[in-house]
C-alpha cells in the first residue's frame, strides 16, 4: 500500500461529508429521548392552550363594565359565581357581573379580562374593582402559545430538555428520533493491553479505546469495544470481520505508511478502497479514510493525542450526519494570546489552551506537549486553529478557541 499524498483538512472534511449517510428512524419515549435527534418535524395538532386560560387568581369582568374605575371611584359589580380550575366554564358572564377563577382556570363566554384580586375589595356577593383593565388583560388566549398545525420543533434537532416539555404539551408520548449509530472500535499494537491486565514491562494500557468511546458516546453514538489488535494484517483483519454489524468502524495505531501500514492492507484486503490516508494537519497526519461493506472506517494514529484530536475533528461530523443532526454549531469563544505560538507553515495545527479571566478578559495560554501526553488534556478548555498559511500567532492576538465543552 502507497502512502497517499497528504490532503489538506478541507479536502478530508469534504470526502467526510460526501461519504453517503442514511440515518435510521425508530419510535422512543418522551422518558427517552433527551438530546436524540428528531427524525420527523413536530407538528401541534391542536391550539395551546386548547381553551382561554387565566393568567392570575382574579375576577373575569367585561372590561366595558369597569370603565373609568380606580381607587377613589370604584366599580361595582355582582359576582356571578366561580369557575373552579380543572373544570369546564360552563355559564356565560352576565353584564355588570364577574366571576372568580384562579391561575389556569378557563375564562368563562363573555369574559374579555381578569382583574387581579389584589385590585379587588370583596363586599358581600358584590366586589369593588379600583383599577380598569385593557381588552384581554390577563388572559392567554387559545392558540395563543401554539397554533394548531403549527411545527413546533424541526427533524434533525437535538432535543433539550425544553423541547420534552413541548412534545408533553402538545401529546407526543412517543418521539421519532433517528437511531444511535454504532461505533466498532479496536485498538491495535504489540505493547496495548487491557486496563484489566497489569502491564507486563514494556508494554502500556490501551488508553485511545477509551477516549475515542467515551467522545463518540458523548455525541450520541452506542460503541462495541471489539478489543486490542496485534500488528499484523491478520490480526487487524480478523477484528475488522467482527465489526459487520455496525454502521461506522474505528481503528486506533498502526495507522502510519510503510511496513507498519496494517490498517489500510486489512481494510483493502476485506475488499474495502481506501479514500484517503494522510491529512496535513498535525497532530493526526497519519489518519486513514476509507469504505469497507459500504460503512466507514477511519484509522486514527496511535498517539493518544493525535487520536483524541482527529476524532474530535474529523470522526464527529460524519457521527453527525450518521445521527442525522443537522444545524450543529461549534462552540467557539474569542481569547487573547497570553503568549506566541510557533508553528510549521504549510500544516494546519491544533493547540490545545487553556482560557482563564485576567482583568475580566479571556486569556489564552497554549498547552503544549508530546503526543503521548494525555493528562495535557486535563487543563485544556479547549484548541485553536493555526491554518495552513500562517506561521503562528503572537502574544495579544485575538484567536478563536473552540472548545471542547
Ligand atoms: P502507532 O500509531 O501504532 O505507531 O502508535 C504511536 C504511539 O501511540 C506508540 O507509542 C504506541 O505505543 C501508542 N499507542 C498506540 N495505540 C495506543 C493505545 N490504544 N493506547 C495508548 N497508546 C497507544
Ligand atoms: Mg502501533
Amino acid at each position: 500500500m502507497e502512502f497517499l499524498k497528504a490532503i489538506s483538512s478541507e479536502e478530508a472534511l469534504g470526502v467526510i461529508d460526501s461519504f453517503a449517510a442514511d440515518p435510521v428512524k425508530e419510535t422512543v419515549s418522551i422518558n427517552d429521548v433527551l438530546h436524540r435527534i428528531l427524525a420527523e418535524d413536530a407538528v401541534s395538532h391542536e391550539d395551546i392552550p386548547p381553551f382561554p386560560r387565566s393568567l392570575v387568581d382574579g375576577f373575569a369582568l367585561k372590561v366595558k363594565d369597569i370603565q373609568g374605575a380606580k381607587e377613589t371611584s370604584p366599580v361595582f359589580l355582582y359576582i356571578q359565581g366561580e369557575i373552579k380550575i380543572g373544570e369546564a366554564a360552563s355559564v356565560e358572564l352576565e353584564d355588570g357581573k364577574c366571576i372568580y377563577l384562579t391561575t389556569g382556570a378557563m375564562i368563562p363566554e363573555g369574559a374579555d379580562g381578569v382583574v387581579m384580586q389584589e385590585f379587588v375589595r370583596t363586599a358581600g356577593d358584590a366586589v369593588e374593582v379600583t383599577k380598569t383593565l385593557h381588552r384581554g388583560e390577563n388572559i392567554c388566549f387559545q392558540g395563543e402559545d401554539i397554533t394548531k398545525g403549527k411545527i413546533v420543533l424541526q427533524r434533525g434537532r437535538k432535543v433539550t430538555a425544553f423541547d420534552v416539555g413541548l412534545f408533553s404539551v402538545i401529546g407526543m408520548p412517543d418521539v421519532p428520533v433517528y437511531k444511535r449509530p454504532v461505533a466498532g472500535i479496536i485498538s491495535t499494537g504489540d505493547e496495548i493491553v487491557s486496563v484489566e491486565e497489569a502491564p507486563p514491562f514494556g508494554k502500556i494500557r490501551d488508553i485511545n479505546g477509551h477516549t475515542i468511546a467515551n467522545i463518540l458516546k458523548d455525541n450520541g453514538a452506542s460503541c462495541i469495544f471489539f478489543g486490542i489488535g496485534k500488528d499484523t494484517v491478520d490480526s487487524i483483519a480478523g477484528k475488522l470481520e467482527l465489526t459487520r454489524e455496525c454502521d461506522l468502524v474505528i481503528i486506533s495505531g498502526g495507522s502510519s505508511k510503510g511496513q507498519r501500514d496494517y490498517i489500510a492492507d486489512a481494510i483493502v484486503r476485506l475488499g474495502g478502497e481506501i479514500l484517503f490516508h494522510g491529512i496535513n494537519i498535525k497532530p493526526g497526519k497519519p489518519t486513514i479514510f476509507g469504505r469497507l461493506w459500504g460503512r466507514p472506517v477511519f484509522g486514527l494514529p496511535g498517539h493518544p493525542n493525535s487520536c483524541a484530536m482527529v476524532t474530535m475533528r474529523f470522526v464527529l461530523p460524519l457521527l453527525r450526519r450518521l445521527k442525522g443532526e443537522e444545524g450543529y454549531k461549534e462552540k467557539r469563544v474569542p481569547g487573547i494570546l497570553s503568549t506566541n505560538i510557533p508553528s510549521t507553515s504549510g500544516v494546519e495545527e491544533y493547540v490545545k489552551v487553556a482560557v482563564r479571566e485576567v482583568d475580566g478578559s479571556p486569556y489564552v495560554t497554549p498547552i503544549f506537549s508530546k503526543s503521548p501526553v494525555i493528562s495535557s488534556f486535563v487543563d485544556a478548555s479547549g484548541y485553536i486553529i493555526v491554518p495552513e498559511g500562517k506561521d503562528g500567532y503572537e502574544k495579544d492576538e485575538k484567536v478563536e478557541v473552540c472548545l471542547f465543552e
